[in-house]
């Protein structure tokens, strides 16, 4: 079969400027685009002769070769060798005509062309409520998850028997439909979802009784969760795929878990701290004791040196959190606070009073421990 005119195939004169060139051969690739044209013979034929004509024509050495001995002029060397180009060829070498994304998005993202995008389903979203003990060194936790599943009895394809679908009339089952504007720039391509489809492609013509067509049925799952030691309030943690189906087919979303820190009987959190305010009567502080006092990890024994006064931080280490990066493990602070007694007997006044006059009762804030903010500042 005698070749056609490389001018003739792009619709350009032969003084045509390498912008006009380059502008017909933009618009012939959009028309017979295998894309637009899913199983078409004669248009991938068109597409790769225009692609053909293209290569040649941009090309200013092979363009004067054409020019003067024609399709001759072709044959060996730098030519084709008359086999015009393959598929791959003509994307990969002129994927870039349009100017990046526009050509990009027309021709599928690169690489995925004929391919029909995975069609996602919704992530779901949990709060998920840990104590600071369940924190401290992580947890598994079973929760129940209500979530959009594949359909039992279609299998998430929403047709009652596999003769129930039709192809797209508006896609022609590829579920992306793609626009071309004439812009002053030239001519844009975009590519979107179809709306006729959504994207599947085809239609249901005969539902599933059980999901109606949808491909979907909600379920109650019980989900495994490994919490990691260390998280906190507010962190949303992700499991792949244990979200939503979406309709019809396709890959499920994400289980999203928002932590939530429950509020503590006795600690508040700093960081991978955790405070505890200890109050211990006045006559302890003066004499020294030991007591007990909880930590994440039950309680544990503390002795008060004789003399301690308000405000002073002690340090259980390693009885904090875990840190979430590896980091080590964070400490308990003791905030230590005297308790003053609000009512007195009669003998324990007389024992007050008898002792506020003595020397040593005397407050001396040259000797007083630094302020508590001070203090805090040298823990952190
Ligand atoms: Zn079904
Ligand atoms: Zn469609």
């Amino acid at each position: 079969m005698a070749k056609r005119d490389y001018y003739e195939i792009l619709g350009v004169s032969r003084d045509a400027s390498e912008g006009e060139i380059k502008k017909a051969y933009r618009k012939v690739a959009i028309k017979f685009h295998p894309d637009k044209n899913p199983g078409d013979k004669q248009a991938e034929e068109n597409f790769k002769e225009a692609a053909e004509a293209y290569e040649v024509l941009s090309d200013p050495q092979k363009k004067q070769q054409y020019d003067r001995f024609g399709h001759e002029g072709m044959r060996g060397g730098q030519g084709f060798g008359g086999g015009g180009m393959n598929m791959e060829d003509i994307f990969s070498q002129f994927g870039d005509i349009f100017g990046g994304g526009g050509f990009e998005s027309f021709f599928g993202g690169g690489g995925g062309r004929g391919q029909r995008r995975v069609r996602k389903g919704s992530n779901l979203r949990i709060k998920l409520k840990l104590s600071l003990e369940e924190i401290a060194d992580g947890v598994e936790k079973k929760i129940k998850v209500k979530r959009q599943a594949s359909c039992g009895t279609c299998g998430g394809n929403g047709a009652k028997n596999g003769s129930s679908f039709q192809t797209c009339s508006t896609c022609q089952g590829s579920g992306q439909v793609r626009k071309v504007m004439n812009t002053m720039l030239g001519q844009m391509v975009s590519s979107g979802t179809c709306p006729t489809c959504n994207g599947e492609g085809k239609i249901v013509t005969d539902k599933c009784t059980t999901c109606h067509g949808d491909g979907r049925q909600v379920k109650e799952e019980v989900i495994n969760i490994k919490i990691p030691a260390g998280v906190s309030e507010g962190m949303q943690l992700s499991m792949y795929g244990k979200g939503n189906v979406p309709p019809r087919g396709g890959e499920a979303g994400d289980l999203l878990i928002v932590i939530e820190e429950e509020d503590h009987k006795y600690f508040k959190r700093e960081g991978n701290n955790i405070i505890y305010e200890l109050y211990v009567n006045f006559a302890d502080a003066a004499l020294g004791t030991s007591l007990e006092v909880p930590t994440l990890g039950g309680r544990v024994k503390i002795q008060i040196d004789a003399g301690t006064q308000s405000g002073r931080i002690l340090r259980l280490r390693g009885k904090g959190i875990k840190d979430i990066e590896g980091y080590g493990k964070g400490d308990q602070l003791i905030h230590v606070n005297i308790w003053t007694p609000k009512q007195l007997s009669k003998k324990e006044r007389e024992l007050m009073e008898s002792l506020r006059e003595s020397d040593n009762f005397r407050p001396n804030p040259g000797k007083q421990e630094k302020g508590f903010f001070e203090k805090m500042k040298e823990f952190f």
